[in-house]
């Protein structure tokens, strides 16, 4: 069968056999799909620069007839984001955001925006180190991508927009309708701050590049940011038949990321931070 090739982002890896490797990865041209890669912990010759989580490189694949995984028979690392090896917070962040690539992405269907969209977030991750804002920025580019980002500036019963950007809350937000919901509509959901609600706004309407700004610039307080991430987890739960493993590991870590760097926890990148190799 005729070789595939791809510039890939790694999303999995996990040790199958003597000595293969399973992996599920994010092609841009491919889309999400999983793949045996025969000898890999072997063969640095046909996957150099290794298979750990998050690398990209470029990718060719061959199909296995009648079965779902295909064949890796090179991959090609481009890049390797040295510092996940190291920083055990920004490792949390990138294990987060593969296993919600992994989880989201529907199989075999060319994202290539979201490909590039991961990217860019990885790039930024190893340049200027793991911002929680940027986090979010680029959940809600992911669901915007994928089309089930939320209606923020209308009531999604009726459509009114004259909603309060003062301190009286007068919406709730109602993750499985898909956005909020003025109190003259319903009564289900739960109350949504105003502040809260012109945060994800903002953070919807920010390049993930700026992101970092509205850190800098001190934009958007704890408080706030905790209420923009309780509403983007249960919108993104709403698409999960599982709860994601790498969301336990980043909770802990944003308690006490100083902590996990101070005692040096080793980090197993082949496993993925959220997978095997942690829990
Ligand atoms: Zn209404």
């Amino acid at each position: 069968m005729a070789e595939l090739t791809t510039p890939a982002l790694l999303l999995r890896s996990i040790d199958y056999g003597e000595s293969d490797r399973i992996i599920t990865l994010l092609g841009r041209t491919t889309g999400c799909l999983g793949a045996i890669a025969r000898g890999a912990r072997k063969s640095q010759r046909r996957f150099g620069g290794g298979l750990g989580l998050c690398t990209v490189g470029d990718a060719a694949l061959r199909e296995r007839g009648g079965s779902e995984l295909l064949t890796l028979e090179r991959f090609e690392a481009t890049e390797t984001f040295a510092s996940l090896g190291t920083d055990v917070v920004r490792m949390g962040h990138a294990a987060y955001v593969a296993e919600l690539l992994a989880k989201l992405c529907a199989p075999r269907q060319p994202e290539p925006a979201i490909f590039d969209l991961a990217l860019e977030f990885l790039v930024l991750l190893e340049a200027r180190g793991a911002k929680t804002l940027r986090l979010r920025a680029f959940e809600l580019a992911l669901i915007d991508g994928l089309g089930f980002a939320p209606t923020l500036d209308a009531c999604l019963s009726c459509g009114r927009t004259d909603l309060s950007t003062s301190e009286t809350i007068d919406v709730r937000f109602i993750a499985e309708q898909g956005g909020v919901v003025c109190f003259g509509c319903s009564r289900q959901g739960r109350a949504m701050r105003p502040v809260v609600r012109l945060a994800l706004a903002r953070l919807a309407s920010t390049p993930l590049g700026e992101a970092d700004a509205l850190v800098d610039a001190d934009a958007i307080p704890a408080d706030v940011e905790r209420g923009c991430r309780g509403a983007l987890q249960e919108v993104i739960a709403g698409h999960l038949s599982a709860p994601l493993r790498s969301l336990e590991f980043l909770s802990k870590l944003e308690l006490d990321g100083s902590v996990a760097r101070a005692a040096g926890i080793n980090i197993d990148r082949a496993a993925g931070a959220a997978g095997e190799g942690t829990s």
